[in-house]
């Protein structure tokens, strides 16, 4: 692994607003405002007269779900690289999230393990927001859409215009104003734009439809089944603000099929509580149903889901990870980038997402600071931004492809077992060594590459753990 992978994506995990950024642009567009719309935005206030987002939701209020984020019901853990990436660049956040009931959860406050097993404490003092995912993007929101050069369109992007090899607007067609519902149409001209249309962003079929080329997509099987459901907090553990249980294996909690369950206490005195099983593999759609797999868990998850329902269960579904290789398309217009899950999207048990589309945000603040000629495809934006998905993609990815490898009894090569051997070594000995345990969580949580887990004092002390843990 290359030194300078490392140093970078470190350098992008750690990045601060500039001071007295030049204006680059008149009209910033980004199409999308969700967490990567937004947070492109900010990045986009310092560097641009004005910025428009695009956005077919109505974004203007606090809602407690919304058609265009059919996955915010769900659990979603903000990992420290991107809660400290939105403490740098919108202020208060965390604060006003908690003085709204959820919590910051530190390694006090979170039961994290294999079945019943905690990982052994690291010493380091990371902290998860506990927090629902509306209230999250409307504390992100308030604080976009207040900058006095941030505004929103409520509209759907419907196709880019171009000159001169650029991209010079976003044909947009306003979400049902007339009389009869009709939907205004029109072009927003603009001389940088942004796509941050999630997973199912129609992107790369413009960009194939006006002549330029596709990037390549990559797709991945992971067949992921989630079940999230509300309760009242009881009183007991108060202490307590995370809960997450991995690979259920052991006879004593048979997993009923679920390979992940995590609870976070979120606003309102809430416990949010989610089971996951891959494949075949669905948890339960009622509350009867969740609850007696709960009581097949560690005990906490029976407290947890003792509690009155505020939300039945929702579930969701998706097939599988998917990227798109901007680099390797030739031919792509100038003042063009993507961002969050329109680029890359993951197995979403990892937590990935978010974190993932804060430092695609710092990968945008460092291409523009680079003086890159704007005239010319962003292809150092892409570039830098590879280096995110990379790392992102090789944890969970990695993690996926030996599973389904394990399942089907695939054989790899020598390399690849050597590696996948090295990390179940590493995972086994987070659980006794704190210095195992505090690299396996700085991967985790993105504040560091994966290529810094195989550092030979780390792989030695993996070893030396798994040879003591041999029965
Ligand atoms: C079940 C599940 C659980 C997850 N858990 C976590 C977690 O624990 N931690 C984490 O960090 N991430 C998690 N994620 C991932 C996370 O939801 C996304 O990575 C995150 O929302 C960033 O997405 P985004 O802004 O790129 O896209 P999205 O949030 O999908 O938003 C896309 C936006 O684009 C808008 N849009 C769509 N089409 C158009 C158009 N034509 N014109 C204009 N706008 C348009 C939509 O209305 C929406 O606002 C989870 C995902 C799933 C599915």
């Amino acid at each position: 692994m290359s030194e300078s992978v490392v140093t970078l994506f470190e350098s992008l995990v750690g990045a601060e607003p500039p001071q007295n950024a030049p204006v680059l642009f008149d009209t910033a567009c980004v199409m999308g405002g969700s967490i990567a719309g937004l947070l492109a935005a900010r990045v986009l206030s310092d560097r641009a007269r004005k910025v428009v987002i695009v956005e077919p939701d109505d974004i203007s209020a606090e809602a407690e779900s919304r058609s265009g984020v059919p996955q915010d019901q769900q659990v979603h853990t903000l990992l420290p690289a991107g809660r400290l990436w939105i403490e740098r660049w919108l202020p208060g956040v965390s604060q006003e999230a908690q003085d709204r009931g959820a919590s910051l959860a530190g390694p006090d406050k979170q039961f994290v393990g294999y079945d019943d097993t905690l990982q052994a404490p690291d010493g380091v003092d990371h902290q998860f927001l506990a927090v629902g995912r509306p209230l999250l993007e409307t504390l992100v929101r308030d604080r976009v859409t207040a900058l006095p050069n941030v505004s929103v369109l409520r509209a759907q992007a419907t196709g880019l215009r171009y000159g001169d090899g650029a991209v010079t607007g976003v044909r947009f067609a306003e979400a049902g104003t007339g009389d009869q519902g009709e939907r205004a149409e029109g072009v927003l001209a603009a001389d940088f734009v942004v796509d941050a249309m999630g997973r199912s962003s129609r992107l790369s079929n413009w960009l194939g439809q006006d002549g330029y080329d596709q990037p390549r997509l990559e797709r991945l099987e992971a067949r992921v089944n989630y079940a999230t459901a509300l309760f009242e907090r009881p009183a007991t553990f108060p202490e307590l603000e995370v809960a997450t249980v991995l690979q259920l294996f052991t006879p004593q909690y048979p997993s009923g099929g679920v390979s992940v369950a995590a609870a976070t206490a979120v606003e309102g005195q809430q416990w949010l509580v989610m089971l996951m099983g891959y494949g075949d593999n669905r948890p339960g759609r009622t509350i009867d149903e969740l609850r007696a797999q709960c009581a097949a868990l560690p005990p906490i998850f029976s407290d947890i889901t003792s509690g009155d329902v505020t939300r039945e269960v929702v579930t969701y579904h998706q097939a599988e990870s998917r990227r798109r290789h901007f680099t390797e398309a030739g031919r792509l217009p100038a003042r063009l980038v993507g961002m969050g899950d329109a680029v890359a999207s993951f197995n979403p048990v990892y937590g990935q997402g978010m974190s993932s589309a804060a430092l695609h945000a710092s990968c945008l603040a460092s291409y523009l600071d680079s003086g890159a000629d704007l005239d010319d495809a962003a292809t150092e934006f892409f570039r830098l931004q590879e280096v995110v998905v990379d790392a992102a993609w090789a944890v969970s990815a990695g993690g996926d492809a030996a599973r389904i490898d394990a399942e089907n009894g695939t054989e790899v090569p020598e390399e690849v077992r050597r590696q996948r051997r090295a990390m179940e070594q590493i995972v086994g000995a987070a659980l006794v060594d704190a210095d195992v345990s505090g690299a396996f969580n700085n991967v985790s949580y993105m504040l560091r590459h994966p290529g810094t887990l195989f550092d030979p004092a780390i792989l030695e002390k993996a070893a030396a753990a798994t040879e003591k843990l041999r029965p």
